[in-house]
């Protein structure tokens, strides 16, 4: 594997960073306060080609390889979590299924809107009463003549309430994950409907949402993949998905280490900076080799992808490690600005707030734990 970034990759690198600073970065602490982020961020994030990265130009997508996009989403993480998340579960769970598995008229359809930013895309996964345990899902879809019925609840859906299409998972046949099959749903479809889920830890800024489907009828022609694969569509959009997540975790901890840094380098307290303090430099340290190492296991997975080869339980490692590191990071953060860290004039307890969540979607830590075992072992512990 080859550490160094190309011309390109480096050139998409300093182009979000640019990107970041300029439009996110400096917003992200009011949309934090205000639950939302300015959704005219979308239009900006396509015009700039993050909304098709990987996709083929003959979708309207922006190319590119996985290490390309990891490089994009880390400074999407590292200005604002609740932005990265669009981008994660639009294009990254949404367009690339889409991409992957869908008809020449989905993809005629769908891709160029969804990586233009003139559409979002939801993932609709999570039930009120399945999580984990996603294969037990109780949303049905009912066939009749040339169409489908969907009804059901979906729970903690990102981009819920600004999508325009909504990828949803619905059980077409009988228990377990045989019996499911994927749907992409208009989100202007009678019968659907989206509630806004207020009050969250972090992630502020995202719309999180609950979506009802009542009855809502769509044409044979939007199911994704056959009937009965629905959970694959799932489980290959997560095991993307994860790296993704991943990513953004080491831009939080990317974030947290140059906001201490910067801090410990000027305030001062007992006559010097406190970064002349050993134990302020233990807490730097300790962040810097998180963040190094988070981000060495994106890359393994990226390079693994970009390979064609299998990567999917060494995404659930750089899911589990960088989450894990993101909530550390962002703890030792706080503790290096004292009780400034505990007001939001600073970020850095934002950014322990929005790195909770991502020990806790797309698998949380405890079911990466299982994905790992059941690797290493042969047997399922689930
Ligand atoms: P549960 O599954 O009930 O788990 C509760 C606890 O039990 C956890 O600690 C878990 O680790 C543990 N547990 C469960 N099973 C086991 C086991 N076998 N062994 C050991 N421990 C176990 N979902 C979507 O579909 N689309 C989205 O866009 C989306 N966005 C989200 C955004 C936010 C902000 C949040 C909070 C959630 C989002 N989710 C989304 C849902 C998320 O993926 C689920 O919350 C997550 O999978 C966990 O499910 P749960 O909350 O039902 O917890």
């Amino acid at each position: 594997m080859n550490l160094e970034l190309s011309d390109e990759q480096a050139a998409a690198k300093r182009l979000a960073a640019e990107f970041v600073d300029r439009e996110i970065a400096p917003h992200a602490t009011a949309w934090d306060r205000t639950e939302s982020v300015d959704t005219a961020i979308v239009s900006k994030l396509g015009e700039v080609g993050f909304l098709g990265l990987t996709i083929p130009e003959e979708y309207g997508g922006s190319g590119g390889d996985h290490l390309t996009y990891c490089l994009v989403l880390e400074e999407l993480g590292r200005g604002d979590s609740a932005v990265r998340g669009i981008v994660s579960v639009s294009l990254g769970l949404v367009t690339k299924s889409i991409n992957h598995y869908g008809s020449e008229e989905q993809k005629r359809t769908w891709l160029p809107r969804l990586t233009s930013g003139a559409a979002l895309g939801c993932f609709g996964l999570t039930e009120p009463g399945t999580g984990s345990d996603a294969a037990q899902l109780r949303t049905r879809a009912v066939r009749d003549g040339d169409d489908w019925v969907l009804s059901g609840t979906k729970m903690f859906i990102t981009n819920g309430t600004w999508a325009d299409v909504a990828l949803v998972f619905a059980r077409t046949g009988g228990e377990g994950h045989r019996g499911i099959t994927a749907f992409l749903v208009p989100t202007d479809s009678p019968g659907f409907t989206a509630r806004t889920i207020h009050g969250k830890l972090g992630l502020r800024g995202q719309a999180t949402a609950e979506l009802v489907f009542d009855g809502v009828r769509v044409p044979d022609s939007a199911r994704l993949h056959d009937e009965g694969k629905g959970f694959t569509v799932a489980m290959a959009a997560l095991a993307k998905g994860r790296m993704s997540v991943a990513a953004g975790c080491v831009g939080i901890a990317q974030a947290c280490l140059d906001a201490a840094v910067g801090y410990a380098t000027e305030r001062e307290q007992f006559g010097k900076p406190i970064a002349g303090h050993q134990l302020v430099q233990e807490l730097l340290a300790d962040i810097a080799l998180d963040v190094d190492a988070a981000r060495l296991l994106v890359w393994r997975v990226a390079d693994l992808i970009d390979r064609g080869a299998e990567f999917a339980v060494e995404s659930s490692k750089a899911k589990l490690f960088a989450s894990e590191a993101a909530v550390r990071a962002a703890d030792r953060a706080l503790q290096v600005f004292g009780g400034y860290g505990y007001i939001d004039e600073f970020p850095v307890g934002k950014y322990l707030r929005d790195a909770k969540v991502m020990t806790l979607y797309e698998g949380t830590s405890q079911i990466q734990k299982l994905l790992i075992g059941r690797a290493l072992t042969g047997v399922s512990a689930f």
